[in-house]
């Protein structure tokens, strides 16, 4: 038995194939919108299936990867037993529509059902922030973590946050809460793309810490990820990763003062940035939180592979915590 995730971007879509204990046994990225020669362009919304149709170039992508995944369990002697699926955008969950998700090209698009209509077995339909969010919340429960109150901030190319309370997801009356990046923490700094000034997002998102960098005069760093490397020999890497730090500490401030949390988890591509991020954010935090305890500040358990974790989980898999080094 196997089932087959998926977390569905507006760049790429990813997937995985996990056994029934959680463990992958394999996996594949697609783009979401195949770069077509001309020739082609009457084909391209036929697909690989006829449930392509309804879902444009997407759904299309989607298709041929749980057929790749579906071959590939086919080839160990695998049965799929169900898909679980994660997309942006507007979800409703209960119904496996996705309501709308501007950079997928779906409207009101049934997806579950023309997945489970195309492929026989059982499909669940989460959004992706929610899935990653559930997936930490299960690898904390099988490390023995708390997982009533606690708070998820995975950190990519933008930064959201899931708030747990009661150990379930707080929604809020319009289904926007959570909008972490969009805490204003710096009076009068940069604008950011939601019109506001000096948001979180701004200083600190994977994209916006380069973006700083090269602005600053940075010319060392291809990636962020070379940026962080470069934190403690290149001053413009130095002084741009302490404003983001800066700027996430005062956001988990607030957060931890409307909130008390008793766990603040950084995940996404920037959470495996590891202790060169937590440790100065919990020095961060713990400065200007003298006057009450501070929350633990923790790395992600299931990492950048939270939304496709999430989405296994969805059709009944375990989600196994990948081992993070404990400060
Ligand atoms: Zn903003």
């Amino acid at each position: 038995m196997a089932v087959v995730a998926v977390d569905i971007g507006g760049t790429t879509v990813k997937g995985a194939l996990f056994d029934a204990d959680g463990t992958v046994l394999d996996r594949a990225t697609v783009p979401t919108f195949p770069v077509r020669a001309p020739s082609d362009a009457a084909a391209s919304t036929s697909g690989p299936g006829a449930t392509a149709d309804a879902g444009g170039p997407a759904l299309a992508a989607v298709v041929g990867l749980v057929d790749r995944l579906a071959a590939s369990a086919d080839r160990t002697g695998r049965a799929v037993t169900g898909i679980g699926l994660c997309s942006p955008g507007l979800v409703d969950a209960a119904a496996g529509r996705v309501v709308l998700a501007v950079n997928l090209g779906w409207v009101d698009l049934p997806v579950a059902e023309l997945l489970a209509d195309r492929f026989g077995v059982p499909v669940a339909l989460e959004h992706d922030a929610r899935a990653a969010a559930r997936a930490e919340q299960a690898a904390r429960s099988a490390a023995d973590k708390s997982v009533d109150e606690f708070v998820f901030i995975p950190i990519g190319t933008g930064i959201a946050a899931t708030i747990f309370t009661g150990g379930t997801i707080v929604h809020g009356a319009t289904g926007g809460a959570g909008e972490f990046g969009h805490v204003p923490v710096v009076p009068g700094g940069e604008l950011c793309t939601c019109g506001q000034r000096g948001c979180v997002e701004v200083y600190a998102s994977a994209g916006n810490v380069f973006r700083r960098y090269r602005e600053a005069g940075g010319a060392l760093a291809a990636s962020t990820r070379e940026v962080v490397e470069l934190v403690g020999t290149d001053p413009v890497a130095t002084r741009v990763w302490a404003e983001a730090i800066d700027a996430l500490a005062t956001g988990v401030v607030m957060l931890t003062a409307v909130l008390d949390p008793s766990a603040v988890v950084i995940g996404g591509g920037l959470g495996e940035a590891g202790e060169r991020l937590l440790a100065p954010l919990r020095t961060g935090v713990a400065e200007r939180l003298g006057w009450r305890p501070v929350p633990s500040i923790e790395q992600s358990l299931v990492g950048a592979g939270a939304g496709l974790a999430g989405a296994a989980l969805l059709v009944g898999t375990p989600v196994q915590p990948h081992p993070v080094k404990e400060s």
